[in-house]
Formats: structure tokens, sequence, C-alpha cells
């Protein structure tokens, strides 16, 4: 994969998480944008970071909805099971890797892959 398919499959990746959560908007939108021509200039700088993108990138929308409009995406699972009050998922890796995973802040369990989130 070339650093640019690598950042064009996260930016519909991420994209796809926003739409399934309803955080599809013109603000989380453009964050999006924004970290996509950030990023594409960073694997451009350095190849390697090609495996780490996509998850660079849905941290970037997470901190740029977190200033905006707060946390992002919020845990789909302890809500259901009345488990927990509203909290967020991250990403792991944190750091960026292969793969990223969003993850349950609380419980620390594997909810979906980047992308893949459940509507
Ligand atoms: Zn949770």
């Amino acid at each position: 994969m070339t650093a640019d398919d690598a950042v064009m499959t996260a930016r519909a990746l991420v994209l796809r998480d926003l739409e399934a959560t309803r955080a599809a908007n013109a603000e989380s939108v453009s964050a999006l944008e924004e970290s996509v021509t950030t990023r594409r200039w960073w694997t451009s700088q350095w190849a390697e970071g090609t495996a780490y993108v996509a998850g660079l990138i849905a941290q970037d929308v997470q901190d740029s909805m977190l200033g905006r409009f707060g946390r992002w995406p919020l845990c789909p699972i302890c809500e259901a099971a009345g488990a927990a009050g509203p909290h967020a998922l991250y990403i792991y890796p944190d750091l960026g890797g292969p793969d990223p995973t969003w993850v349950c802040e609380e419980s620390g369990v594997r909810v979906a892959a980047l992308g893949d989130l459940p509507g």
C-alpha cells in the first residue's frame, strides 16, 4: 500500500465511524480533512509511518471533537449494559500501529476495529 492509499483508506475508515455514530457533520468532517492533509505530508516524509497513519488520523479527529463537541466515540457496550456512565473509546495501540482498534477506556474491552463501530 502506498502512503497515499493508506491515508485515503484511513480517511474512509474514520468517516465510516463518524457516520455510524451519527457524528458526521460539517465540523467533524472538516477536522478529518485537516488531519488527512497533515498526515499525508507526514507519511510523505516518513514512509514507515504508513502503518501508523489510520490510528493517528482517528486520534486527531478525537482530539478535535473533544474540543468542540465532547468525547467521541462513546462506548456503546457498557452503556447498553447499564454498567457505567458515558465514557469514550480509545484507539489501541495508542501511539499508532497496524490494525487500530477501538477499546473501551473503562473496561479495556475491544469494541471494534477502526471503521467498524456499530451504528
Ligand atoms: Zn465501556
